[in-house]
């Protein structure tokens, strides 16, 4: 069995059609270039948000 199993977006809970190249790896939780996306426009104070939201998870 493959170690690697499908990333599965931390905000959306979606596994992206082309797996782990849709998207961005941050401290160990994978987002999908959609809520990248989203993230990215609504400016980067919402990056920190997520920081701590992953660091909680972990
Ligand atoms: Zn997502």
């Amino acid at each position: 069995m493959m170690a690697r199993i499908l990333p599965v977006c931390m905000i959306c809970r979606k596994v992206p059609r082309r797996g782990i190249a849709e998207g961005i790896s941050i401290c160990g939780s994978f987002i999908c270039s959609e809520c990248e996306q989203q993230m990215l426009e609504s400016r980067f104070h919402n990056l920190d948000a997520l920081k701590e939201l992953s660091q909680k998870l972990i």
